[in-house]
C-alpha cells in the first residue's frame, strides 16, 4: 500500500502518554501493548534524543500507520524557555516552564574545562540549607524523569550542542537523592546508547548527604560520579548550615563514602561552600583534611555567591587561598570554583525564587484588580 503523506492527527479522545517520561524498556513495553514491534523503541529514541525531533510525523523511517498510532497515544514535550540570560563570563542561565506552569533553572557552563549542563531535579528543595536561596521555596514538587532530561534536551537544542560532548551535573535546584527514582530513571534515559548516550562518567550527582540513598546508589548498575556537599568539618557547624546533618552526621556520610565503589581513577568530590567567619578558618581546613585522609577525594571550594536574603558573606581572597593551601599541603586535590554568572544571578534558585515571588505579587495584583 503506498504511503500517504496526509498530516497525522491526534484523536482528542485517545489517552496520551508523555513519551519522554519513559526509559527505553518502558517504551518497548508500551509499544508492545499497542501491537507495535518493541525494537521500534530504539528508533524512536534516536529520533527524540539524538535528532531532537518533537513531532512523531517527522520520524520518517516509521510507516505512516506506525506514526498514526504513536501520534494517537503519545505526546513529546520539551520545556519552553521563559528566560535566557547570558553572562559576560559565558555562563548561560535558563528558566524553563514546566507543564503545570512552575519553573526550574538550568545552567550552561562553557569551560569547566568541558561544557557542562547543570540541571534541577526538584522544584524547590526540602533540605533547608542555610546559605541556599532554593531552600527558601521549600519543596514544591519532584521533577519527573522527562522534566529532568527535558532540561538537557532544551539546552542542547537552544545552544546547538546536541552532537557535541558535554557533562551533566545534577546540582541545580533540589536534592537529587530525595527524588531518587525519577533521578535514576533520568540517568538511564540520558545514558541510553540509542539516545543521547551520555557516558555516566560524564554525569555527576551532588547530594547533601542522604546516607541510605548513597548506599542505594552504590548498588546501581549505572552509576554517576558522586559529589557530597560537606560545607563544614564538624557536626556542630554543619548542623547550622545543613539541617539534615542532625539525622546523618559527618561520620555517617564519610563512612558511606569510604564504602562507595569507585571506578578506576575516579574520586568523590566534596563540595565546600566557603562562608566568611563561619567555616573558612585554617583550623577548619586542617580538620577537613583529617576527615578525608585516605579517601580518594577531591575538594571543590565554592566561595559564596552572595544574594539578597542569604545571611552570609563571601570570604576574602586571602582566606580562600589560605584554606585551599592547607588542604593542598596535606595532599588533597583542591579546586576553587570561579564565581559564575554573577551578572545574571546564577546563584542556585535566584531566578526561580524571584519568579515565584513575582508570581505571588502578580496573583495579588490580579486579585486586587
Ligand atoms: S543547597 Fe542543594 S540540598 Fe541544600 S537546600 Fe539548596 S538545593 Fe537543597
Amino acid at each position: 500500500m503506498p504511503e500517504t503523506t496526509a498530516p497525522i492527527k491526534r484523536s482528542p479522545e485517545a489517552p496520551s502518554v508523555e513519551l519522554t517520561e519513559l526509559t527505553r524498556p518502558e517504551l518497548e513495553d508500551a509499544l508492545g501493548e499497542l501491537g507495535l514491534e518493541r525494537y521500534r523503541a530504539a528508533q524512536i529514541f534516536q529520533w527524540v534524543y539524538r535528532r531532537g525531533v518533537s513531532e512523531v510525523e517527522a520520524m520518517t523511517d516509521l510507516s505512516h500507520e506506525h506514526r498514526r498510532v504513536l501520534a494517537e497515544h503519545f505526546t513529546i514535550t520539551t520545556p519552553p524557555v521563559a528566560r535566557h540570560d547570558v553572562s559576560s563570563d559565558g555562563t548561560e542561565k535558563f528558566l524553563l516552564t514546566l507543564q503545570d506552569g512552575r519553573h526550574v533553572e538550568s545552567v550552561f557552563i562553557p569551560d569547566t574545562p568541558n561544557q557542562t549542563f547543570c540541571v534541577s531535579t526538584q522544584v524547590g528543595c526540602a533540605m533547608g540549607c542555610a546559605f541556599c536561596l532554593t531552600a527558601t521555596m521549600g519543596l514544591v514538587r519532584n521533577l519527573t524523569p522527562g522534566e529532568i532530561v527535558g532540561q538537557v534536551r532544551r539546552l542542547a537544542d537552544t545552544l546547538h550542542l546536541r552532537d557535541e560532548r558535554f557533562n551533566i551535573v545534577f546540582m541545580g535546584m533540589g536534592e537529587p537523592l530525595h527524588n531518587y527514582d525519577n533521578t535514576m530513571a533520568a540517568l538511564r534515559i540520558l545514558a541510553d546508547p540509542h539516545g543521547l548516550a551520555v557516558n555516566p562518567k560524564r554525569i555527576t550527582l551532588s547530594t547533601v548527604g542522604l546516607v541510605p540513598a548513597i548506599e542505594r546508589l552504590a548498588a546501581e548498575p549505572i552509576m554517576p560520579n558522586l559529589a557530597v556537599s560537606l560545607h563544614a568539618p564538624t557536626d556542630d557547624v554543619r548542623a547550622t548550615l545543613v539541617p539534615l546533618n542532625r539525622k546523618y552526621g559527618i561520620a555517617d556520610i564519610v563512612d558511606a563514602c569510604r564504602r562507595f565503589p569507585l571506578a578506576r581513577r575516579s574520586r568523590i568530590t566534596f563540595e565546600y561552600v566557603l562562608l566568611a567567619g563561619v567555616n573558612d578558618s585554617v583550623d577548619a581546613a586542617r580538620r577537613l583534611a583529617g576527615l578525608l585522609h585516605g579517601l580518594r577525594a577531591k575538594v571543590n571550594l565554592i566561595p559564596l555567591n552572595p544574594a539578597a536574603g542569604i545571611p552570609f558573606e563571601r570570604p576574602s581572597d586571602e582566606r580562600i587561598d589560605g584554606f585551599g593551601r592547607v588542604l593542598a599541603e596535606r595532599g588533597i586535590t583542591v579546586s576553587v570554583r570561579k564565581s559564575r554568572g554573577r551578572d545574571i544571578r546564577a546563584a542556585c534558585g535566584q531566578l526561580a525564587v524571584e519568579g515565584a515571588k513575582k508570581s505571588a505579587a502578580q496573583r495579588l495584583a490580579d486579585a486586587i484588580e
